[in-house]
């Protein structure tokens, strides 16, 4: 059985969440956020929750030994042999590297980033509001933010992400142009990598997407499942 192993790479607000679980979806498998593992966490309270809250607070990154740690334990899992879709990790070099050595003995991993100018990205994120119960992502750019109040999915209350205001979207980016960018030219380089227009409607994302997981896959010799699982 060959495994379909997709990082997403992108800024904040380029769409890789939502990409990256419609992607997952159609595929069936799981995807790996780490955001809304610390989200997650951060809402439980547990000690992880405590420690990382300030930091997401401030736009910052966690440490790389924590968020490797956590990425390590979760590809651990059974339900990753089919493959993975990873969303927000790896984000510096150590942790590209980290994931290599975590990887070694599988498929090659399948690299796509999203590309987005910044303006865009500030602007989509003050519009993001997200779900409290299910974390569904949805856009409020341009409505009356009384009439998306509740999820459609679920009808949980949709909520503003505390790191999601202008200071923050902008500290975000910042460290994003510092420490994750450079980490892209890591694996730009290989055959496996390619970089797609994330500034186009979200259709024409998906499809693109798709064309070059599909594309890359069949590049580097491995059968791609036929998809469409949703
Ligand atoms: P995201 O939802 O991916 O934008 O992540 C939200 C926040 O979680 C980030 O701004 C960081 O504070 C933290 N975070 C998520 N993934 C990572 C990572 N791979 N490395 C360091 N910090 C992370």
């Amino acid at each position: 059985m060959v495994a379909l192993n997709v990082v997403m790479l992108g800024p904040p607000g380029a769409g890789k969440g939502t990409q990256a679980e419609r992607f997952a979806r159609e595929y069936g498998i799981p995807k790996i956020s780490t955001g809304d593992i610390l989200r997650e966490a951060v809402q439980s309270g547990s000690e992880l929750g405590r420690t990382v809250k300030a930091v997401m607070e401030r736009g910052e990154l966690v440490s790389d030994q924590l968020i490797t740690g956590i990425v390590r334990e979760r590809l651990g899992r059974p339900d990753v042999n089919d493959g993975f879709v990873l969303d927000g990790f790896p984000r510096t070099v150590p942790q590209a590297q980290a994931l290599d050595g975590i990887v070694a003995d599988r498929d090659p991993l399948i690299v796509v980033e999203m590309q987005v100018p910044d303006e865009e990205l500030v602007r989509r994120v003050q519009g993001r509001r997200v779900c409290k119960v299910c974390g569904t992502n949805v856009s409020a750019f341009g409505t009356d933010p009384s009439q998306v109040s509740r999820c459609e999915k679920c009808g949980g209350e949709l909520v503003t992400r505390s790191d999601d205001n202008e200071a923050v979207v902008r500290e975000r980016l910042r460290v994003y142009w510092r420490d994750t960018r450079p980490m892209i030219e890591y694996y730009s380089g290989r055959p496996t990598f390619r970089a797609i227009d994330g500034a186009v409607p979200p259709e024409q994302v998906r499809q693109a997407l798709v064309g070059a997981v599909t594309g890359m896959a069949r590049a580097a010799g491995l059968s791609v499942p036929p998809g469409a699982r949703a």
